[in-house]
């Protein structure tokens, strides 16, 4: 059997490259977006009544980890990304169909507009359907992962003075919690597993519309180093 689905709506998120983004919704609160419904959505007519619900599922395509073939084992980064493993034990991006789903608190309502926190969602991701967290059946008491049982342990985050400076400056421009969007995705340590970087070796990602950098002068630890508008 064969089915097509097509996006509802898309992303518009404060991720806009993979890299950085935190493994689970959730781990940043201050990782904002907003999903821009597509017609016939967006009249107000579908999100009536989700002005009651304070979390959303959403699901989700996995846009930039397509793949033709689909793959029965993957190397999830929490294992430390050399520990192989069934796909369906996984929450990886590379899985058939390529679907993602995640729950997200809903900060605002609007006519063709939901406003989210918490995301784990790159810029532009195709959203397949929405769905309302129901927590008395959502919320399992005894649920447990022995491969995942608590999230990861954040490292320590420092600033420059000035990175600290700008981050304040753009998050008055943005609008945006720029300073504690930056924390708590460096906390989720970025770098992959088998990386030791030198402490001259910099690190860098795009967040909204600024280019953050840091280094590790220390093995667990992270410190930003500037936090500037990106060129384009
Ligand atoms: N919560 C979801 C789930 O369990 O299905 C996503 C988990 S997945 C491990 C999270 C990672 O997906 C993020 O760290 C990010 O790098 C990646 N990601 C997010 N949006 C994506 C997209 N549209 N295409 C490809 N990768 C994406």
């Amino acid at each position: 059997m064969s089915h097509t689905v097509s996006p509802i709506g898309h992303v518009r998120s404060c991720f806009k490259e993979k890299f950085a983004i935190p493994r689970q919704p959730q781990l940043a609160p201050a990782a904002t977006g907003m999903l821009e419904l597509l017609p016939p959505f967006d009249t107000g007519d579908a999100v009536e009544g989700l002005e009651q619900v304070s979390h959303v599922w959403l699901i989700f395509l996995f846009h930039q980890a397509l793949e033709d073939k689909p793959r029965l084992k993957v190397r999830p980064p929490r294992l430390g990304g050399n520990q192989s493993m069934g796909v369906f034990a996984t929450r990886a991006t590379h899985r058939p169909n390529g679907l993602g789903q995640s729950v997200v608190k809903l900060e605002k309502v609007e006519p063709g507009r939901l406003w989210l926190s918490g995301i784990d969602l790159l810029d532009g991701t195709p959203v397949i359907d929405i769905k309302p967290y129901v927590p008395y059946a959502d919320i399992v008491a005894d649920a447990r992962n022995a491969i995942a049982d608590t999230p990861p342990a954040p490292i320590a985050v420092h600033w420059s003075d000035e990175a600290l400076r700008q981050a304040h400056e753009h998050g008055l421009r943005l609008r945006q919690p720029v300073r504690e969007l930056i924390e708590q995705c460096l906390a989720q340590d970025p770098r992959p597993a088998y990386q030791k970087p030198p402490p001259e070796r910099r690190y860098g990602v795009r967040l909204w519309d600024l280019d953050v950098h840091w280094h590790y002068p220390a093995d667990g630890e992270i410190r930003v180093l500037d936090v500037q508008r990106a060129a384009n």
